[in-house]
């Protein structure tokens, strides 16, 4: 269940900006996550509802930004997504790769009324 420690996490950040941006209340969320971690969009929704009830976020939009898993190959150097169990270039079939994208995990952008 670590969506619920990553939304908590993300709604105190979200909330310590909306108080320094002296909001009324928080409008939308735009969260990036990459494919990566795991993290299912639905759970942070789910848990989203019940944490930020009575804060500044209450009934905020949130909005996913997913991000694939990307990787690059070592040996031709060409980038190319990265399906799951296929840790193989598909330009040379070099075997050395390393991950460039889908390991992401933030909060993008908020709007405040
Ligand atoms: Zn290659």
């Amino acid at each position: 269940m670590h969506e619920l420690a990553i939304t908590k996490d993300m709604l105190d950040l979200v909330l310590e900006q909306a108080e320094k941006a002296e909001a009324k209340e928080v409008r939308k969320i735009n969260l990036v996550i990459g494919e990566m971690t795991g993290v299912v969009d639905e759970c942070v929704q789910f848990y989203f509802g019940f944490l930020s009830k009575d804060t500044l976020a209450e009934g905020a939009a949130l909005s996913f930004t997913m991000v694939p898993t990307m990787a690059r190959c070592r040996v031709c150097d060409k980038p190319f997504e990265l399906k799951e169990f296929d840790w193989i270039c598909p330009y040379c079939q070099g075997k050395s790769i390393e991950i460039i994208a889908g390991k992401e995990l933030f909060v993008e952008s908020i709007e405040v009324e």
